[in-house]
């Protein structure tokens, strides 16, 4: 076989034939060109045998490595003229619109993305971050399943941070398939107000369940939108309250100390941020001691830490609808009498939110599954702290926890 039928045979890519090889210093480049005879729009559907010129440039594309070398694809396009869309350079069927890679390196280097860390991905295909989130949000938009959006009767709208300095993203999930089927950069009711048109007016209105956190935003959308759909709260937003509330008594007893000047006192204070607002059970043996000290040393903190335990207790498993109302309508009074102003003010919110808390343990919207995927989104954002733009950040939330299964390449090519 000679090596230009031999590169052809290796890279598993329909329709090309190749021209010629050279080894370079640190890649191997081979120069291709496509078999079929007619041009293809790279933007639609639209196809012709007339081209209007020749590109001048050549394009370039890497491909999966070979071996230890980079391996690097040239062609040299012809130019059609779509009646939709212009003069374009034509569609390649080995490589995604406006792309440098190859489907086959962009499908690894996704599937990567979705089981591996940041440092692993981009040392190992050898591209930078930024780039990882270019092809993922490619990736992405082509894989995304149009019908997501049918059959659509409990899910929860809710926020996440991709990023410091509070930028967010509006994330719906579908309760039933435990999946993440829609998303968009920002967190005002105009992000949701847009969901909703996507779903369409019928659809919205076939709405069952929808699952909230307590600001008003999503709340007055869905009002607007899904007039006839029960609104829960979520208990996962209440217990978040809940310890924030107490980070609030205690950042301000610990600035007391600070201004008191008392050094240590304040020192151990702050480091006391975890044992207080972790679960006990999931104390390390040093928390623990900490929190013993806390309690014995009694004051604000302690009282606020017993609220928030209060509070969490309530959205155990186990309870009945009877249960809960009981404990919720107890931490409303204590809430209101504990002279902490932050608990003041979360007994208020949770008052106001009682029916949709309610509604939340009624329909079992806490139960696992919810909590689960609400975890594995906020572990893959933190991934994604790394990108500068929304559309990567949230490309890795949809091929990991939306309606997505990705494969490496070679398991497409059978
Ligand atoms: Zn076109």
């Amino acid at each position: 076989m000679r090596v230009n039928a031999g590169f052809s045979r290796l890279f598993c890519l329909d329709g090309i034939w190749v021209r010629r090889v050279q080894f370079d210093a640190d890649r191997v480049v081979v120069w291709i060109a496509l078999r079929r005879r007619r041009l293809r729009c790279p933007l639609c559907e639209f196809s012709t045998p007339h081209r209007h010129n020749r590109q001048q440039v050549e394009s370039v594309w890497r491909h999966l490595d070979l071996g230890v070398w980079r391996l690097e694809l040239r062609a040299q396009l012809r130019r059609l003229e779509c009646p939709e869309h212009g003069v374009r350079v034509e569609g390649v069927p080995f490589a995604r619109h406006a792309s440098g890679f190859t489907r086959d390196f962009e499908q690894l280097v996704a599937w990567l993305a979705t089981r591996t860390d940041k440092t692993t991905i981009t040392r190992m295909v050898r591209v930078d971050w930024d780039t990882v989130g270019r092809i993922i949000a490619r990736v992405c938009a082509d894989e995304l399943d149009p019908d997501r959006l049918h059959n659509l009767f409990e899910i929860g709208i809710d926020e996440v941070s991709w990023r410091k300095q509070h930028r967010y993203l509006t994330l719906v999930a579908d309760h039933i398939r435990g999946q993440i089927v829609w998303g968009v950069e920002g967190n005002s009711q105009a992000a949701a107000d847009r969901f909703f048109k996507d779903l369409g007016k019928s659809r919205s209105h076939a709405v069952e369940v929808i699952s909230l956190d307590m600001g008003p935003g999503y709340a007055k959308s869905a009002r607007e939108h899904a007039p006839q759909a029960i609104i829960a709260i979520d208990p996962y937003h209440v217990v978040a309250l809940g310890n924030r509330a107490l980070d609030e008594v205690r950042r301000a007893y610990w600035n007391e100390l600070r201004r008191a000047g008392d050094k240590t006192a304040a020192r151990r204070f702050k480091d006391a941020r975890w044992s207080l607002l972790k679960a006990p059970k999931n104390l390390s043996e040093k928390q623990a001691a900490t929190l013993r000290r806390l309690k014995a040393a009694g004051g604000e903190v302690w009282r606020a830490y017993t609220l928030k335990e209060a509070l969490r207790a309530i959205f155990q498993p186990s309870l009945t609808v009877e249960d809960v109302t009981v404990l919720i309508d107890r931490f409303i009074s204590k809430a209101a009498r504990s002279r902490l102003e932050p608990f003041v003010r979360l007994g208020q919110t949770i008052r106001k939110h009682r029916d949709g808390i309610l509604h939340a343990i009624r329909l079992g919207i806490n139960q696992g599954r919810t909590e689960a995927l609400n975890n594995k989104v906020r572990l893959i954002t933190r991934r994604a702290y790394g990108f500068h733009s929304a559309n990567a950040a949230l490309a890795l939330v949809m091929l990991t926890c939306g309606p997505i299964t990705l494969q490496p390449p070679h398991e497409l090519h059978p």
